[in-house]
């Protein structure tokens, strides 16, 4: 798989470890190991400077001066493309969805946006279910009105170029897999946006890889979510030139949302202090938790076999933790004070 004719910027400290999980793998007799991108290394590391290191160096080799983007408040992705334009010398807006309802009056102040405003990009804010391509051509016009040279990256990084951080990341896996002697049968990732999963599942099919790859959806029901997923593999095997998948191929789980994204659950909760207090392990509450827990809910439901190989994808976010703070407290209050019980 030849990525290199594509302009890249280097963000990401690769390869990122994959190191097994000893404590929660006897708990629940599995061979569970993660894949740390939530330590890619720039701005607390995630999943989006792998995507980044591809969109940034596109906008370089287009001569742009200005990155704009998009997500909901307390977006990871801001955050890593804030830092990324800092480190890449590139100016940087941004527009934040309010896409959920809180009750938290730091949350807009504390966490991932603090960050935002620490690496001197402009937020501007705009309602829930705003016209999210429209209010970002507004800053395009803005930009273009001051002399600059915009470049939008869509939500999530997640379009085919952005995607190509994941398709490499697909690669390094195979090769860490193989170095390792460890074959893993299962990888499990969030699908958000989708670009992590259409990466992956795009570099696993482009290099004929078996290992089946479950995304858990954390924002919509499953089959819209395969759908994004599959438009966005399809477009990257026309491009790259290999057979794409089937819809039936590409698997998505939608138990795991809870009540809709950025809400937290119970079951996310659960993973975050099962993580957290067996393997000193920072989950988060939009994304990684709700994953977390749904590879847990699969090996209890025996979908994921005992003794099986599992690699969790950590795609990072845990700044967003400190947004969550007072449901996380009370949580792990009612633990500790044997209200409710945790474990396997
Ligand atoms: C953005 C994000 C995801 C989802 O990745 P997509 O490519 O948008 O599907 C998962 N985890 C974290 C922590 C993220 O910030």
């Amino acid at each position: 798989m030849d990525l290199s004719k594509f302009p890249r910027t280097k963000l990401a400290n690769l390869p990122t470890p994959i190191e097994k999980l000893e404590n929660l793998s006897k708990l629940f007799g599995v061979n569970m190991f993660v894949k740390r991108d939530d330590e890619t290394g720039l701005a607390g590391g995630g999943n989006k400077v792998r995507k980044l290191e591809f969109l940034i160096g596109d906008a370089i080799a287009k001569g742009a001066d200005t990155i704009i983007t998009v997500g909901a408040v307390q977006s990871n992705h801001v955050r890593q493309t804030a830092a990324a334009a800092a480190k890449a010398g590139l100016k940087c807006r941004a527009v934040l969805e309010r896409r959920i309802e809180v009750n938290n009056p730091r949350y807009e102040i504390t966490g991932n946006v603090l960050l935002d405003h620490l690496f001197g990009t402009p937020v501007r804010y705009v309602k829930g279910g705003a016209d999210l391509a429209a209010e970002m051509n507004k800053e395009v016009e803005l930009v273009k009105a001051a002399g600059g040279k915009p470049y939008i990256i869509p939500g999530g990084g997640s379009n085919f170029i952005g995607a190509l951080g994941y398709m490499q990341a697909a690669e390094e896996l195979i090769t860490q897999s193989k170095e390792m002697g460890v074959h893993f049968e299962e990888v499990v990732v969030t699908s958000g946006s989708s670009g992590t999963h259409a990466g992956l599942a795009a570099g696993f099919t482009a290099l004929n890889h078996k290992a089946r790859l479950t995304g858990i959806s954390i924002r919509q029901k499953a089959e819209p979510q395969k759908r994004k997923v599959k438009d966005e593999v399809d477009n990257i095997a026309s491009i790259m030139g290999f057979k794409s998948l089937t819809l039936d191929e590409i698997l998505v789980e939608e138990d795991y949302i809870g009540e809709g994204y950025g809400i937290l659950n119970e079951c996310a909760k659960e993973a975050i202090v099962l993580a957290a207090r067996h393997e000193g392990l920072i989950l988060d509450p939009v994304y990684t938790g709700k994953a977390f827990a749904g590879m847990l809910g699969l090996i209890r439901n025996g979908t994921f076999k005992k003794g099986s190989n599992i690699l969790f994808m950590h795609t990072g976010g845990s700044f967003a933790l400190f947004a969550y703070e007072n449901e996380m407290m009370e949580y792990i209050n009612a633990i500790d004070n044997g209200e409710i019980k945790i474990v396997s």
